[in-house]
């Protein structure tokens, strides 16, 4: 038994393909594995190196002796969908070519539009150049900090090669973030998928190897009168709705060889649990479609049973000793309750239906009075 929790998937993807019907058409139909085939990634023909699964992702081999604008573009190229955002990006890239301490104030928000979809804006601005700004939007599995770190992500594609870059945020789990890279970079796959935004984080640490980067990160106060920090906030939030979204092709990093899509949405989930996750709300349509749960289907399709409780209910176990999987006590009261909630409590009425030979009646031994039914071993007088 499952809670209805396991719904939240299909329903949140349902939704976004809802509100993605104008974005679809970009996606090619293709399958759910795409192996990166050879890309070129420099004007120098250096590979990007393919990983298996279980295993962290090598030192890249790039070597960033000449600093190129190429490789910078490139990487936008690579990794980058939208045109509109891409082309930004050269822009600034091109125009900070030479610049190689690079300040820049960032900032994301999340925010609802009119019909409650949510929608990530994030902005940028350089402290070298406050000409250079950027923004765009985002809106799949939308939170703040995604918003913040794709503000981050978003600056280390237009600094050039070997550049020092002081990135401001007030985003606390980014600076986290950047300051575990090392960390995360070092995990197995398996481990990396359970951290949050792992993709985001994956292609942060693409991009600083790719380009030899020093990353330092400050912490500012959010609305405490740093202009340019204001500034951001102000560009961050006007921003959700209105500016071109910026999707991360995550297939092109090295390390990633497999992607649950659906609908040619990436799933930015843990894989393992994302499948499970549908394999149990599979598990429980099979058994919500039992022809004996067809009482407990209806209600649950006008929403008036609570999944969470009931299966707290069914589930929860009086002592620690219970919980073991191994109990007999716990396996027994677990099936009485069971039998109650989808009413096959061995009744009289139901004895006598299967073996009408050894039960001739059914009637209540108890009160003597009416048929012994799943209802009247509730209701009986005599109990
Ligand atoms: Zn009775």
């Amino acid at each position: 038994m499952l809670p209805i929790k396991s719904h939240q998937l299909y329903q949140e993807i349902i939704l976004l393909k809802y509100n993605l019907i104008d974005l679809l058409p970009l996606y090619e139909c293709n399958t759910n594995l795409n192996f990166p085939s050879s890309q070129v990634l420099s004007s120098q023909g250096a590979v990007l190196p393919q990983v298996n699964i279980d295993r962290p992702a090598p030192s890249s081999s790039i070597s960033n002796s000449c600093p190129s604008i190429d490789i910078v573009a490139d990487l936008i190229d690579l990794l980058i969908e939208a045109q509109q955002v891409s082309n930004r990006l050269k822009i600034i890239a091109s125009a900070l070519r030479s610049v190689d301490n690079i300040q820049i104030y960032t900032d994301g928000s999340l925010q609802y539009d009119v019909s409650s979809m949510a929608t990530m804006g994030f902005g940028w601005m350089v402290v070298n150049n406050e000409a250079f700004e950027f923004s765009a939007s985002a809106i799949l599995w939308p939170s703040s900090t995604k918003a913040k770190m794709l503000a981050c992500l978003s600056t280390l594609m237009v600094v050039p090669v070997n550049a020092t870059v002081t990135l401001y945020t007030d985003s606390a789990a980014t600076i986290t973030g950047f300051e575990k890279l090392d960390e995360f970079r070092n995990l197995s796959a398996r481990r990396r998928e359970k951290i949050l935004n792992f993709q985001l984080w994956m292609t942060v640490a693409h991009i600083i190897e790719c380009k030899c980067l020093t990353v330092n990160m400050i912490k500012v106060k959010a609305h405490s009168g740093d202009r340019l920090n204001d500034r951001a906030d102000k560009l961050a939030k006007e921003v959700a709705v209105s500016a071109p979204r910026l999707n991360i092709i995550y297939m092109n990093l090295p390390g990633i060889n497999v992607e649950l899509t659906v609908d040619n949405l990436t799933l930015e989930t843990s894989s393992r649990k994302s499948i499970k996750t549908l394999f149990e709300a599979h598990y429980f349509s099979q058994f919500l479609n039992l022809h004996r749960n067809a009482d407990i289907k209806l209600l649950t399709e006008f929403h008036h049973l609570n999944w969470s409780a009931t299966s707290f209910m069914l589930n929860y176990n009086i002592s620690a000793n219970d919980t073991a999987s191994t109990s007999f006590t716990q396996h027994r009261l677990r099936s009485f309750k069971y039998k109650i909630f989808s009413e096959e409590l061995l009744t009289l009425s139901r004895m006598r239906r299967r073996r009408p030979d050894v039960y001739p009646d059914d009637v209540c031994r108890s009160c003597l009075m009416s048929t012994e039914s799943q209802f009247h071993f509730w209701k009986c007088p005599s109990h």
